[in-house]
């Protein structure tokens, strides 16, 4: 739009945002997708800035900073800092030697891809893999390490080791570099807004043209030709508009589904194999004496060894302001994910008794939640596997064979929202290019 093309959006559902939904009642601020998205570019802080949310970003708590890690079944600090893991009861002593032994490691282009976990074992050792990759793993994609693929699901680190092959020395120097630009180190500030996520969908929505934006309009197929033919449909109702370019920004399943071509064809039915395991959020308000903890941190990540049934909790009310009323504090508690889906599918009468077996065990929480959310995802998060390739080559080939055709965003570009983000201002400089 800002390139001077007029834009149509088609969205299924009633509401734009997808995923990123927040919903506020008496005094609680509820998210039930993300919660938080890192400001890590120049372009994203723009964004914000050209979107007149500056006022209303919210930079996480200072206290948010502290990450909690599960161990024998008690949360631990985990260590912030290089100092800090020397001394951290995270790792045992042997464990932290093999850490270090990634200093070690000389530059390498490895031919094959592989899993998350033999990526990170040959760096850090198993220990470090059990305790640090596998929690925060969870954490992003609900995943497995060992099936995810280490090239496609963290690019960042598959360079680090082909340029510097020590993971921990790519990081001292990309932040030496960044220092010589006179650039921020260190982690990129954590944010969302006053009235949650949500007010980025919604900011991003109010300044498209009126009429511009279809609401509950489902995309059935596409026509090529001199002109995009886009054939949509509302309550049984189907129409067709015609564009120069069209760009999918779908997940994976929706992608599948879409014909191109006169014939029903689908060129993007293979994609629909991609996993995407089901993640329930559960958001638990409490005053703030029925839990022992001081919930003074991010939140708390679970390692699968220690075999619980949760995959982590976050700290809602610890993390933004304004997230629980006076005197009242707010946890979210994730399941499900590639390892225990059978928990992310349990209804709320059944997942309850189980998430409060283990925040009474974790966090000292006592007593009723004084309010509660459920959110289940029965897909929630596209998973980057081994072989992920051969999903990205289908996607490669549509857009090779459809010229005009665009595709993108978190099946193809990242899932955090960050990635999404930066995928769709790429997409847009493609719009229209030959
Ligand atoms: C529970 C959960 C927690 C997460 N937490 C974080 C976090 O804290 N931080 C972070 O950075 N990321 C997080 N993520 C990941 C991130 O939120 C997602 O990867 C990202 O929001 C995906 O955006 P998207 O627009 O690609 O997909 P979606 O949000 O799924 O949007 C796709 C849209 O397409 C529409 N649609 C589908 N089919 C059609 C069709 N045929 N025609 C028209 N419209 C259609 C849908 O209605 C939907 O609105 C989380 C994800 C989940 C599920």
């Amino acid at each position: 739009m800002k390139a001077g093309r007029s834009v149509r959006l088609f969205e299924a559902a009633p509401r734009l945002g997808g995923v990123i939904r927040t919903e506020q009642v008496d005094g609680w601020l509820i998210e039930a997708g993300p919660n938080s998205l890192q400001e890590n570019s120049v372009e994203l802080s723009s964004l914000i800035e050209e979107l007149g949310l500056r006022p209303e970003k919210r930079l996480a708590l200072p206290g948010a900073r502290n990450r909690y890690i599960l161990r024998h079944g008690k949360p631990c600090a985990a260590p912030l800092s290089p100092p800090a893991l020397l001394t951290s009861p995270l790792f045992s002593f042997g464990g932290k030697l093999r850490i270090l032994g990634d200093l070690l490691c000389r530059p390498r282009t490895r031919i094959q891809d592989l899993s998350l976990a033999d990526f990170a074992r040959d760096h850090f050792g198993q220990e470090f893999v059990n305790y640090a990759l596998n929690p925060f793993v969870s954490g992003v994609y609900a995943g497995n390490i060992e099936k995810l693929s280490a090239r496609h699901s963290f690019p960042s680190l598959w360079e680090s080791e082909r340029t510097h092959g020590s993971i921990i020395r790519a990081q001292i120097a990309a932040a030496k570099a960044k220092r010589a630009r006179g650039e921020r180190t260190g982690a990129p500030p954590i944010v969302s807004f006053r009235t949650g996520l949500e007010a980025l969908p919604q900011a991003l929505g109010s300044r498209l043209p009126r009429g511009s934006v279809e609401l509950e309009a489902r995309v059935e197929g596409l026509t090529p030709g001199p002109t995009w033919r886009v054939i949509w449909s509302r309550d049984g109702t189907t129409q067709t508009e015609e564009f120069t370019s069209v760009v999918l920004a779908l997940p994976s399943a929706a992608l599948a589904e879409i014909s191109v071509g006169t014939l029903g064809e689908r060129p993007l039915a293979a994609v629909e194999a991609i996993d995407y395991p089901p993640v329930s959020s559960l958001f638990l308000g409490y005053r703030r004496a029925q839990i022992a903890h001081p919930l003074d941190g991010f939140g708390l990540l679970v390692p699968s060894v220690e075999q619980r049934a949760v995959l982590g909790i976050l700290f809602s009310s610890s993390l933004f302001e304004g997230r629980a009323p006076e005197g009242h504090v707010a946890i979210t508690v994730m399941a499900g994910g590639v390892n225990r889906p059978d928990l992310g599918r349990l209804a709320i009468s059944e997942l309850l008794p189980k998430v409060r077996e283990e925040l009474a065990g974790m966090l000292g929480v006592t007593g009723d939640p004084v309010f509660m959310r459920h959110n289940a995802w029965p897909r929630a998060i596209p998973q980057y596997n081994l072989g992920y390739e051969r999903h990205l080559e289908v996607m490669e080939r549509c857009e090779r064979d459809y010229p005009g055709l665009l595709i993108g965003g978190q099946a193809r570009d990242g899932i955090a929202l960050t990635a999404c983000i930066a995928a769709g201002r790429k997409l847009a400089t493609r719009v229209g290019a030959p």
